[in-house]
This record gives structure tokens, sequence and C-alpha cells, in this order.
């Protein structure tokens, strides 16, 4: 084990940073060349005070700041700065036992008991250390995202979607920041690791399972403009609860062998002085105090998120921060980000997300009928944005950024289309069966004759009228947003009789007129930034999930699963499909087991020699062409310039 560091060396690959060196040398090179055939004098060198002055440079010129000085240093030193904090120094004779496994892994949620089971069951030995008790232990949520099982094809009867389309799609959302390799293991594969994860299951306790926004009506669409919906996640808490649910997994994981250490939190890893290499986890018995270490060729930190963090959720998940105006960030999961801390502390890089979480970075206008794609105001009653966009997540970002702290929600009579026929996804309506139509159907009908005083049978304020100039005054529109407001209902409905809504691009089958009484409004506060369910950012990792350090090389013998890693939800936690993050942890666990226990994951390793070789190979190059092209082409127009 190593106590102490070269803070000098921490996460770093020593050669491989040498050689970055000589090339950003040759880089520099050119722009001091580029410089000079400007005509620019090279800029000074910083000084002591330079920060100070750069900045009353730039306030008096527009000129640039001087540099940070944080170029070479790992995210834990620049990012978690004043907060990340060291890791704990524990002498060798402060360890109470030393146990041996191939495998260890942090954290028994879903993501780290799917790591577990998967590779006891293909006969790897493994070591779970989990903080909370036995006992009490307990799991997060209620549903599971997936595609294609054969639960949701052959028992539910769920039309089989498309990988390809999914993958795309995902994509989109993502803006392309999804890691490529686990979106396409997640699209593949998650079918499958849902049916492993039932596996043993009664057919009563199967059929009990729920399959969420199922059945859909008649001439339902799954295709909303570029977007699927995907229904069918599948719900427990019927017979089965979450809990009971993962807690047969470990149960299944434990028949295979897997030893399950309960009341221990991992609180640092054991690895080299670089920080490039992971051998064991030390845990703190939390009745004791004592330390014990696991060693193991894989360490996996599958500790679940930052929610209760809010330094570190604050920092990671930037976009929620700014978006909430600096009020802390935080999630209901209650995880401490220790996992994540862990790797930071010896140099693994982390995902600075857009979004980053479940939701707070979009405006969501919860209405009685939840994230309702209906028409959405903002608060000059101008439309801004098309509704359907890809669920309540991905359309909800437009409207996060809109001015102030109002927005209203405006449908029709025949509010059961709009409700039944939208894009299934997180935040969205989660049941359309009889029972929630009947309940929706109760709540219109109690706000019809409310008048100014609104109804509030659902919980929310809802109003009613026989004209949509009566509903905007029940909402207490003033005239100017109001003559906004009536114009903008005319143009959806003019968009959805020409079959094009040129203004914002929505669907036009999925725009319902706006024409026939009675009218319902939802004016809605908008609550940015702050506070979710739970944060979806983590570690960097590789298509194979080991965690990355400088260079975006993989740090040996280190893995991260489940919210402990990222890139996997670049936009926030997207509204693909309901229980998406469940269904991530629980496919990409499943997937990791089986590649610990099956690969030989040493042959991932950087051959630092070859892969220095090459580096020095193309440096030559660059210099070589430098030298040939650039210089005799620099000194020739400097001697023209000499020469007049
Ligand atoms: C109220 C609520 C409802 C939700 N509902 C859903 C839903 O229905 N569908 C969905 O997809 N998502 C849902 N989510 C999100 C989802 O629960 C999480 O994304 C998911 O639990 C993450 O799984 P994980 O394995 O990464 O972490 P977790 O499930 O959080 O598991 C981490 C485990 O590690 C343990 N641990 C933490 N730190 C340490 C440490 N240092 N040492 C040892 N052990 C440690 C924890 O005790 C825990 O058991 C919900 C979240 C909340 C808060």
């Amino acid at each position: 084990m190593t106590n102490h560091h070269d803070d000098g060396l921490r996460g770093r690959i020593p050669l491989s940073r040498r050689n970055f060196l000589a090339g950003a040398g040759v880089l520099a090179m050119g722009a001091a060349s580029a410089g000079m055939i400007a005509g620019c004098s090279p800029a000074p060198a910083a000084e002591s005070d330079a920060p100070a002055k750069g900045g009353a440079a730039m306030a008096e010129t527009g000129a640039a700041a001087a540099a940070t000085g944080n170029e070479g240093k790992t995210m834990g030193e620049v990012l978690g700065a004043g907060w990340l904090g060291e890791e704990p120094e524990i002498a060798d004779d402060a360890i109470a036992s030393v146990t041996d496994a191939d495998i260890v892994v942090c954290g028994a949620g879903h993501a780290g008991t799917a790591v577990a089971r998967r590779a006891s069951e293909l006969g790897k030995k493994v070591v779970v250390v989990e903080m909370q008790p036995e006992d009490t232990f307990s799991a997060l949520g209620n549903d599971i995202g997936h595609l294609n099982s054969s639960w949701q094809v052959d028992r539910v009867g769920i039309p089989e979607y498309s990988v390809v389309d999914f993958m795309n799609e995902y994509q989109m959302y993502a803006a392309g920041r999804a890691q490529p390799t686990l979106i396409s293991q997640f699209a593949n594969r998650s079918g499958e690791a849902l049916d492993w994860f039932i596996d043993g299951y009664t057919e009563q306790e199967k059929d009990e399972l729920i399959p969420l926004n199922w059945p859909v009506v008649d001439g339902y669409q799954y295709k909303k403009g570029p977007f699927t919906s995907y229904v069918g996640t599948c719900q427990f808490g019927g017979s089965v609860g979450m809990t009971d649910a993962v807690k047969r997994s470990q149960d299944k994981a434990k028949a295979a062998g897997a030893q399950f250490v309960f009341g221990q939190a991992g609180v640092r890893l054991v690895h080299n002085e670089d920080g490039t290499e992971v051998t064991g986890l030390i845990a703190k018995d939390s009745n004791t105090g004592e330390y014990h270490q696991y060693n193991g060729d894989a360490v996996v930190l599958a500790c679940g998120d930052i929610g209760s963090n809010s330094a570190m959720y604050n920092a990671i998940c930037r976009e929620n921060y700014e978006l909430g105006e600096y009020k802390d960030c935080a999630a209901m999961s209650g995880r401490d980000g220790s996992g994540i801390a862990m790797g930071m502390r010896i140099g693994a890089k982390v995902e600075i997300a857009t979004g980053g979480d479940m939701g707070s970075h979009a405006f969501i206008p919860l209405s009685p009928m939840e994230g309702i794609e209906c028409l959405w105001l903002n608060k000059y009653g101008e439309r801004y944005c098309n509704e359907a966009f890809g669920g309540p997540l991905l359309s909800g970002c437009a409207g996060a950024r809109e001015p102030g702290d109002r927005a209203y929600l405006i449908w029709g009579g025949d509010w059961k289309e709009v409700f039944l026929n939208q894009l299934a996804g997180h935040l969205a309506p989660k049941e359309w069966d009889a029972e929630t139509v009947a309940n929706m159907e109760a709540t219109m009908e109690a706000a019809i004759g409310s008048g100014a005083e609104g109804d509030d049978t659902s919980g929310k304020f809802l109003y009613c009228a026989d004209t949509l100039e009566e509903l905007c005054d029940f909402m207490g529109m003033e005239e100017g947003v109001k003559a906004n407001a009536l114009a903008a209902v005319e143009k959806w409905n003019a968009a959805g009789d020409a079959g094009a809504d040129t203004e914002f691009g929505r669907d036009p089958e999925t725009m319902w007129p706006i024409k026939q009484g009675p009218f319902y409004g939802y004016p809605c506060g908008k609550r940015i930034g702050g506070g979710s369910l739970v944060a979806t950012s983590g570690l960097l990792v590789t298509g194979r999930q080991q965690v990355q350090g400088q260079g975006f090389e993989p740090i040996k013998g280190l893995f991260a699963c489940g919210n402990n890693s990222g890139g996997r939800f670049p936009m926030g936690y997207n509204g693909i499909m309901n229980g998406v993050s469940i269904g991530m942890c629980l496919c990409l666990g499943y997937t990791l087991g089986e590649f610990l226990a099956t690969e030989d994951f040493d042959r991932y390793e950087v051959k630092l020699e070859k892969y220095n070789k090459i580096m020095n190979i193309e440096i030559r190059a660059m210099k070589r062409l430098v030298r040939r092209d650039y210089l005799p082409a620099i000194n020739r127009y400097a001697a023209k310039l000499a020469n007049g």
C-alpha cells in the first residue's frame, strides 16, 4: 500500500508526460514563428501578480487573462481544489485483516450487485464491501428500463425495438457525448440482463411486474418526430419490491461463492505511487472503526452518486449549479460521492456533464397531467420551443433559460388524446391504465366551474374556462401576455391544420387542436437547478468501464460502474425511457462482471515502451516538418521584410 504521494507524480504516466511536453515544445515553436510572421512580439512571461494585472487589463482592453498554471494537473487537483481533500493515511499496522480475491467490488447497490453476481457465476472469487448494515439494507427506485427482454416481448407482448434506432436516438439526446460502447451494450444486452435479473422468479411474480405505459391506445404512434416512444419499462413493487429484488440477486451471488461484507465503507484505494495501478481497497468498519484491506486484480467502484455531497455536485454538474443561480445542488439518493472521490484522489478523470443529473438542468412543467406535451408558453405568453422534442427532459432545456419564473400550459377539451398519445419517458406519465385515466377525469371535472379560484383536487392548481380569453384572465395574465397567448394558440391550431410546425418543428401529429372547450390552463413556476433524484455523472471510463487517468489512459485494475461512472447521460438524465438509470446500472454491471471474469483484461493495459516509441516517431516527424518546410519559409519572409 502507498500512503504517501509525490504530488508531482500523482495520476500521471511519467513517460508519456515527457513526450507530451516535447510535443508541446514543437507546437510552441510553431506558434512563436507564427507570431514573427504577424509581426507581433511574444507575450511577456506571467509575473507573480499576473492574475490581478490580467483581470485589470482585460477590463480595460479586452485582452486575455494571465495563464492559470494548471496545465498538466489532475482533475482532482484543479476541480477538487478546496473540497476533495486527501486520501486518509492508514499505517500498515492499523489494518486489522487482509483478504485476497480476484475482484473487489465497493458498493452492493444495483451496479455492484450485478457485477458481483455475474463474475461469481462465471467462476471468479469476488468480495463485495457495502457500507449499509445487512439487516437494514435498501436499494433505490422501482423501474428498470431496458430493450427487448423476453419478459417484455414474449410475456407482455410489446413490439421489439430497433437497437439501431435506439443508439442513434440516444446519441442525439446526448449530443454525441455518451460513451458509444456502453450505449451499444445497453441497446443490445439490457433485455438479456433483465431476464437474468428475474431468473428464478415464479410465473406469477413475473406476471405481477408492471410494464409502464402499457397498454397503449389503439393507433398509438411509436415514432414521434425523430424519437421512438419506449414503452414497457419493468416496474417492481407488486409481489417483489426493488430492495427484495436486489437482495435476491445478492443471494444468487453468494450461492455462486461471492462474499458480502456489510457495515464497512471503502475509504481509499491501494495503489502505486503515481496512481496508475490499483491493487485493492481499504474499508472502515462502522461499528469497530477497524480498517480492513481487500486485494484484487480488479477493484470496481460502485458506490452510487454524489447526491449528498453538494461541493462535489456543484463542481461536476456545473450546469445545474449555474442554472440554479448557485443554489447548492443535492439529490435524494443520499450517497456521498465517496467512490468518485477515491478515484479522483489518485488522478482519475471525472465527466463534467451538461446537466448531469435527473432533471434539475431542465424546466419540467409538471402539471396535474405530469410532464405533458401540450402548448407551453413563457411568461410573456409566447410559445418558445418544440414541447414534444424528446420528452420533458430534453424539451425542458429550452425553458430553463427563458426569463423569469413563470410559464403557462394550455390544452383543450380533448385532454385524453394529449395525455395518452405522448412520448413515454422519464417525468412523463408512467401509467395510462383505466384507473389513471379515471383519476385524471376526476381532476378535469373538478376544475370545471372553479373560475378564477382554480381547483387543486390533484394537489396542483388547475384552471378551466369556456373561452380562451376567460382562461387567460383566470390565470392572471396581463393584457399584453394574454394577447400573445391567444395569438400562440391560433398559430398552434394553424400549424396542426397545415400539417407542419414551421415555427419549432414539432411533429404535427402530436399537436392536438385547442379549439373545443372546456379549456384548461396550468400556470407554474420554473424550478431549475438544485435538487433532483440522483446525479448521473461520475468517473470517466473506457468502453470496458475502466477508469481513466491522465492522458485518458486507463488506470490498471480500477473500474467504475453505475453512477460512479460518467459518460452515460451527458445531457442530464435524458428522458428516453423510464428507469434507464437502474437499467444502465444493471446491464453494465452484468457486462462488466462478464468482462472481468472472462477477458484477460491485462491485455488492455498500456504498453508504455511501444506507445512511447510511436510518440517519439511522431514528434521527430513533426520536428522534421518544421525544420524542412516552415523555418525556410519564415526565414525567406523575414529576409523579405528586412530588405523592404
Ligand atoms: C427516490 C429515488 C427513486 C429512484 N427511482 C428510480 C427508478 O425507478 N428507476 C431508475 O432507473 N432510477 C431511479 N432512481 C435512480 C437510481 O436509483 C440510481 O441511479 C441507482 O440506484 C444507481 O445505482 P448504483 O448501483 O450506481 O448506486 P446505488 O444504487 O446508490 O448503490 C450504491 C451502493 O453503494 C453503497 N456505498 C456507498 N458508498 C460506499 C462506500 N464508500 N463503501 C461501501 N459501500 C458504499 C451504498 O450504500 C449503496 O448500497 C431513483 C433514485 C431515487 C433517489
